[in-house]
C-alpha cells in the first residue's frame, strides 16, 4: 500500500466510524476494533503531519531533537555543569582607609571598602550562601607605595587584617587572596624592576612568593598569584612546603592571564595602572593560544592546584584548552571588570536583560570547562540561584 492510499483509506474509516450508518461497514464495532481503528487513525494523522512538515520519517531519526529539551528541567539537564552558588568567588577591594566605602564609577554597584565596612556588607551575602571571596588590597594613603611593594605584606595592611577578621567572623567563608605587587609598587608593575624598566624575574619571584607566604600564614585558604613572573608557582609551592603549610593552602595560578583592554575598571578600583609602559612583556598576547597552553602546562607541573584563565568571555577557547590540559584539576575563570561593565552597559542601553545576560555569560564559561567563576555578579546570583 502506498503512503497516500494508506492515508486515504484510514481517513475513510475515520469518516465511517463517525457516521456508521452512512458507510459500507454497518456491523457493530467491538472494543478491539475501535482500539485498532484509533491507533491506525492516529498513526495516519501523524504521517500526515509528518509529511506536511517535510520531515522524513524513513530518514534519520536522530534529526528529532526538540523532545529532549521540551521541559525546563530537561533543558537544565543539557548542561554538563549547573551553575551553583559554591562555584562563585566574589572580588573585594579592601583599602587602607578603615571606614571608607567608595563607589567605583566604572564598575557598576561595586565599592572599595575599608576593613571596618567588610562585615556589615558581607553578613547578608554569607547568610544567602556566598562561599568565597578574593581579596585585593588597595593602599590609598600617600607615601605607602615604593619600588619593592613593601606594603603588600604589611601585617597592619588591609589584606592581612581582612584575612584575620574574615576568618574569625565567617569560619565557613573560603578566603582567596590575590597575590601581586602592582597595587603596592610606585611604578605600578607586577614585580621588581631593573634599571632599564624591565622586570627582574628572580627578585620579583622571591618577593611575590614571600607575600604569598605572609597571606597563607595570616590564614588565607588560597593564594592566587596574578603577577605572571616565570617560575612563581614553583617558588610559592616550595616555600609552602618549607613552612609546613602546603597541606592546608590551595595554590591557584592565574596561568593564562591575557593583556588587553578589559581591566580598565579594575585598575580604577585597585589604583594599579602602571605609571609607564604596559604589561605586555609578562601578560599574554590576546592571540597567544599556544603560549597560554604552554603556561598552563608549566604551572600544572610547578604545583598549581587550580588553573585560572583571565579574562573569561573573550577566552572561552583557552578555558576549554585548560580543561583539556588540566583535566584532573579544577579550572577557574575570571569574568573581569571590563566584561562585567559591558554587560551592565548593554543592559542599560536596552540591548538585553541584565539578569539574562549575567546567566548566559556565566553559563558559557561553565560550558567551556570552568567550575569556578570569579564574578562581580556573585551578590546577585545569591538571590537568583536557589542552591
Ligand atoms: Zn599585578
Amino acid at each position: 500500500m502506498s503512503f497516500s492510499s494508506l492515508v486515504h483509506d484510514l481517513s475513510l474509516r475515520d469518516a465511517n466510524a463517525a457516521h456508521p450508518n452512512r458507510g459500507v461497514a454497518s456491523t457493530v464495532s467491538t472494543m478491539d476494533d475501535r482500539t485498532s481503528r484509533t491507533s491506525h487513525i492516529s498513526r495516519a494523522m501523524s504521517y500526515t503531519s509528518t509529511a506536511a512538515t517535510s520531515v522524513s520519517i524513513c530518514g534519520d531519526i536522530s534529526s528529532q531533537l526538540h523532545g529532549g529539551y521540551c521541559h525546563p528541567l530537561a533543558r537544565s539537564w543539557q548542561a554538563e555543569r549547573q551553575l551553583t552558588k559554591s562555584m562563585l568567588i566574589y572580588p573585594l577591594f579592601v583599602s587602607d582607609q578603615d571606614d571608607e566605602e567608595l563607589l567605583i564609577p566604572s564598575l557598576p554597584n561595586q565599592y572599595r571598602r575599608g576593613v571596618n565596612r567588610l562585615i556589615p556588607f558581607l553578613e547578608p551575602l554569607v547568610h544567602k550562601g556566598l562561599r568565597s571571596v578574593i581579596l585585593f588590597g588597595v593602599p590609598v594613603r600617600p607615601g605607602v607605595k615604593d619600588a619593592l611593594g613593601t606594603a603588600a605584606d604589611d601585617p597592619e595592611g588591609p589584606v592581612i587584617r581582612s584575612i584575620r577578621l574574615l576568618r574569625q567572623r565567617f569560619p565557613h567563608l573560603f578566603i582567596v587572596t590575590d597575590v601581586c605587587l602592582c597595587e603596592y609598587t610606585s611604578h605600578g608593575h607586577c614585580g621588581i624592576l631593573r634599571d632599564d624598566g624591565s622586570l627582574n624575574n628572580q627578585l620579583s619571584v622571591d618577593r611575590v612568593s614571600d607575600v604569598a607566604i605572609a597571606y597563607a600564614q595570616a590564614g588565607a585558604h588560597c593564594v592566587a598569584p596574578s603577577d605572571m613572573n616565570d617560575g612563581r608557582i614553583r617558588a610559592i609551592k616550595l616555600k609552602l612546603i618549607e613552612e609546613g603549610m602546603s597541606h592546608r593552602v590551595v595554590l591557584m595560578s592565574y596561568a593564562a592571564k591575557f593583556s588587553g583592554c578589559l581591566y580598565g575598571p579594575f585598575r580604577d578600583a585597585a589604583g594599579s595602572a602602571p605609571s609607564f609602559g604596559d604589561r605586555r612583556c609578562y601578560q599574554l598576547p590576546p592571540g597567544g593560544r599556544g603560549l597560554a597552553r604552554r603556561a598552563i602546562v608549566r604551572d600544572i607541573n610547578e604545583g598549581a592546584d587550580i588553573i585560572m584563565v583571565k579574562p573569561a568571555g573573550q577566552y572561552l577557547d583557552i578555558i576549554s584548552d585548560a580543561k583539556e590540559l588540566g583535566k584532573d584539576l579544577p579550572i577557574a575563570a575570571y569574568q573581569v571588570s571590563g566584561e562585567f561593565a559591558m554587560v551592565h552597559a548593554g543592559a542599560k542601553a536596552g540591548v538585553f536583560d541584565l539578569k539574562a545576560m549575567a546567566f548566559e555569560s556565566t553559563e558559557s564559561i561553565l560550558r567551556a570547562g570552568a567550575t569556578i567563576v570569579v564574578s562581580y555578579f556573585a551578590p546577585e546570583f545569591m538571590d537568583w540561584l536557589s542552591v
